[in-house]
């Protein structure tokens, strides 16, 4: 027999149904439906509308009740941006960086990605799903139903491996819902620096080994590639993402974060599904984003955390009509966060979004870059009862509270993933 769910009880329901992904003004627009409801069927939304309209539904009756209380409920945040698996915190650097070294001072003193690459490696894969699982909980535990999940602190055959074969087992487990994305471009590692040709030698690892191995056992859907300052350049980029894509990898990039490389014009040129970061960005920049597909992604949580006072321009690539997202970047080394609604106080504060644009990117345009705006992302008929639920009377609340977290219970699938305290009495 079908397991039907009726939710009932949300003084403000934020669809975000319609048009799909949203650009320019319309990033603003939540349809927002008071005394809202939702039937759910099977883990699929059946209906939604005012408490009136769904109660009266056929199904509705018999359905297992869940009351929400009189709070606010919108579609699960889709974190498209994350680097869930490593091993350790890099909390020494951050004092360093307070006291003054740069993230690139940092690096040439091995810190930085390489001190992640050599503590992963180093790392069994039962301790770092310990540690994968943890952040997971809290992701859901902060509303977020959805997390892409990158590798790249492996740089080697069996370490890569090692991180996305844990995407696949934790995505079976069900928590929030996993998409993998394969990052081995994410810098050189140290045995290929000492090499003369040592970047060359790496691409041809990745192209030669590591892409294939990668797809042939179906362990990512994406091909990401840091493309930035000590990382890999342009045409180094475009090689290893046209390769991924033989593959059936889809791109997407880290670009223009510490310097402009014109990261965002190849990004556009291979369609790439999002790139991300963008505190570098240019005029023209931005009209080609906008007139592209490629969503621009921003990490706000990355500039807080370093301190640094250049924020992506928001602003310019909303109103010029770029499709706009924003996701956490938990890393170790840069934005060690997983709270969604933190970025979006970020988002508001410091990119001055305004709070219904900021939710619209953590959710239906965060989907979009992820290729998956069809099932997630909004609360439609038709798509996953993917929810978060918020103890606060008014949406604009969300944002507006930072450093506390008020969500109050999180559901994947028409399940509960997380409920708050007080809610399970
Ligand atoms: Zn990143």
């Amino acid at each position: 027999m079908a397991e039907s769910l009726l939710i009932t009880g949300a003084s403000q329901l934020l669809t975000l149904r319609g048009s799909g992904p949203r650009r320019g003004s319309s990033l603003s627009h939540l349809d927002l439906i008071e005394d809202g409801a939702l039937l759910v069927r099977d883990g699929v939304i059946s209906a939604v509308g005012t408490r009136g309209q769904v109660e009266a539904l056929p199904g509705a009756r018999s359905a297992e009740k869940l009351d929400l209380g009189g709070r606010v409920a919108l579609p699960g945040f889709v974190d498209s941006h994350t680097h869930l698996v490593h091993a350790a915190s890099r909390a020494e650097e951050y004092e360093l960086k307070i006291q003054g070294a740069s993230y690139e001072e940092i690096a040439r003193k091995g810190g930085g990605i390489l001190n992640s690459v050599k503590k992963l490696r180093a790392a069994t894969a039962e301790e770092l799903k310990k540690r994968a699982n943890v952040a997971l909980h809290q992701f859901a535990a902060h509303g977020t139903t959805t997390v892409e999940a990158k590798s790249g602190y492996g740089l080697d055959v069996a370490s890569e491996l090692k991180i996305l074969k844990l995407h696949k087992e934790l995505e079976a487990e069900q928590q929030p819902e996993i998409v993998s994305t394969f990052l081995g471009a994410h810098v050189v590692p140290e045995e290929f620096r000492k090499k003369a040709d040592g970047a060359k030698r790496y691409i041809q690892l990745l192209e030669e080994n590591l892409l294939p191995a990668v797809a042939e056992r179906k362990l990512a859907e994406f091909c990401d590639v840091f493309c930035d300052r000590g990382a890999f350049n342009v045409q180094e980029s475009k090689r290893v993402l046209q390769t991924g894509r033989q593959w059936g990898l889809a791109p997407r990039m880290h670009a223009e974060q510490l310097s402009r490389t014109g990261a965002t014009r190849l990004a556009v040129l291979l369609r790439a599904a999002s790139c991300d970061h963008l505190e570098h960005v240019n005029a023209s920049d931005i009209r080609a984003l906008a007139k592209s597909n490629t969503v621009a992604t921003l990490l706000p949580g990355c500039d807080f955390h370093l301190g640094l006072k250049k924020y992506a321009p928001a602003r310019g690539l909303i109103d010029g009509g770029a499709f706009v997202a924003l996701a956490t970047d938990y890393n170790p080394g840069t934005s060690p966060t997983l709270s969604m609604p933190m970025i979006l106080s970020l988002a508001c504060t410091q990119l001055r979004m305004t709070p219904a644009e900021a939710i619209a990117a953590a959710t239906i345009n965060a989907a979009y870059a992820l290729r998956r705006e069809k099932r997630i992302g909004s609360l439609e008929v038709g798509k996953q009862a993917d929810l978060a639920v918020f103890e606060v009377a008014d949406y604009r609340e969300i944002p507006y509270y930072f450093g506390v977290n008020h969500c109050w219970m999180t559901l994947k699938r028409g399940r509960v993933i997380h409920a708050a305290q007080d809610s399970r009495n």
